[in-house]
């Protein structure tokens, strides 16, 4: 299967409508004056986040012609140094979206994912390859989140994109007629909808609740190595996973081959736990202290390690509801969660596949019912992979033992493709742009 455009090309980035640039909506510091009042014949929805979540929606918007602006804090667009996996529920929406010559260029397909003991005894293998192709219309991958990034900024109109605007509060008019941003520069913008794509610690959320993020008590090791200086089996297409007491260390080959990504999870100290941030900076000689000894890939990765990212891992329960009449969220946003089945992204695409999929033609009385709806698709699907997530963390460190070989017969009963039937196969904004018949 070539991952070529599957479902009749995407329509140029952006839309008919022209409406100023560099994520300029209207109005600043004007009265509430929404879409049927100023007469525009469609509302235009603000995104606020530039990440995997926020340009998959501004991407699936501009493919039918819904209006957007895009709100992004940071001055340069940038992604730290590490890969992810997408999976076919990903990929499918991804393709119909005309990302697959981007993907063909820079993702690996992966044949399957092994997973075993710190000491390298086989616990379980998953068959990817052909075999994903066949039972859901697309491969699995790997990729590095920056060229993911660049393939979803292509997909949108660069105009519509504000660098440097850190919204601070969003504030819905008492008679939802619409939501008054105002940015840390003192800025202040009306927007018809707001969508809060803008991560874990969402200001967007804050609006609607006071949550804080949980910590999980473990923190994650990030970071690439050249596969030039690593044996030759880390070319292998595979996502692998080594399972041990106290930790667990997942690598898979991204950017074509050039470089093996690795994460390793580790129990940090409870007492202070540093704030999340994907770009602090980790020490490669705790990294080997923990994982040196593991068996051989494992060993000779951590050896390579120059320099490191490291941070401690956070999620929320997950919620309820997550919209008022004119502002939802989406992504981490909404319901972050810990990456132990390597979800988070995809669930963020499918979250925008399906918002996009419930605003398209959507008059401006219609948004409060339509973010209805989108929630009603959203919720369930993103709290079973949120508790799913939760729960393998208590099972990925055990210590040898009972334990330990009851989780490991259970995962080898597990391994089988059909077991993610329910993960892999599902649906999302299928209206956005259709499915080839
Ligand atoms: C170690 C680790 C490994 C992972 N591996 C995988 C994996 O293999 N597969 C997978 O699917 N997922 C994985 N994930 C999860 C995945 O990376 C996230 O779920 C995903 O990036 C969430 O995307 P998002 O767009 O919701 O949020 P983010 O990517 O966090 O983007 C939020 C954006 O909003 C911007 N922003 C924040 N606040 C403001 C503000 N006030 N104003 C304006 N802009 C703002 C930020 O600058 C950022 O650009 C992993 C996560 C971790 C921690």
């Amino acid at each position: 299967m070539r991952l070529g455009r599957d479902a009749g090309g995407r329509r140029q980035p952006g839309n008919s409508e022209s409406r100023g640039n560099s994520g300029d909506s209207r109005d600043s510091g004007a009265s509430p004056s929404p879409a049927g009042r100023t007469g525009r014949a469609r509302p235009q929805v603000a995104v606020v986040g530039a990440g995997i979540g926020g340009l998959t929606l501004a991407g699936a918007l501009a493919a039918n012609g819904t209006p957007y602006v895009i709100h992004e804090q940071t001055r340069e667009l940038s992604e730290v140094g590490a890969g992810v996996q997408l999976s076919p529920n990903a990929i499918r929406p991804l393709l119909r979206l005309g990302l697959g010559p981007a993907l063909e260029e820079h993702a690996v397909r992966i044949e399957a994912m092994e997973v075993r003991g710190w000491n390298g005894r086989p616990i379980a293998r998953t068959p990817l390859g052909a075999e994903c192709e066949r039972m859901f219309a697309a491969p699995y991958l790997t990729i590095h989140r920056a060229h993911l990034h660049d393939a979803l900024l292509s997909l949108i109109d660069r105009d519509r994109l504000g660098l440097g605007q850190r919204l601070r509060a969003a504030r819905e008019h008492p008679d939802a007629s619409g939501v008054r941003l105002t940015f840390d520069d003192g800025t202040v913008r009306e927007a018809d909808l707001v969508v809060g794509a803008d991560g874990i610690h969402s200001t967007v959320r804050e609006t609607l609740r006071r949550d804080e993020p949980v910590y999980s008590g473990l923190g994650i090791y990030r970071g690439l190595v050249p596969a030039e200086v690593l044996p030759a089996e880390s070319r292998e297409r595979l996502v692998r996973l080594w399972l041990g007491p106290g930790g667990h260390f997942v690598c898979y080959p991204v950017a074509s081959g050039a470089y093996l990504s690795y994460a390793a999870t580790v129990p940090l100290p409870s007492d202070a736990p540093p704030r999340e941030s994907w770009s602090r900076p980790g020490d490669p000689e705790e990294l080997r202290a923990v994982f040196g000894g593991w068996t051989g890939l494992v060993a000779d990765i951590v050896a390579a390690v120059e320099s490191t990212h490291q941070w401690a891992l956070h999620d929320r329960p997950p919620l309820r509801t997550w919209s008022t009449d004119r502002i939802t969220l989406l992504g981490d946003a909404a319901h972050p969660m810990l990456p132990f089945m390597a979800q988070g992204a995809n669930q963020a695409i499918e979250d925008a596949m399906d918002l996009a999929g419930c605003l398209a033609d959507a008059p401006f009385e219609a948004i409060p019912e339509r973010l209805a709806r989108y929630e009603s698709l959203r919720v369930p699907r993103t709290a079973e992979v949120q508790r799913g997530s939760r729960a393998n963390a208590g099972i990925l460190h055990l210590p040898d033992g009972p334990a330990q070989r009851r989780r490991d017969a259970h995962m080898a009963v597990h391994a089988a493709l059909h077991d993610r039937t329910a993960l892999y196969a599902h649906e999302t904004g299928r209206s956005v742009v259709p499915a080839p018949a």
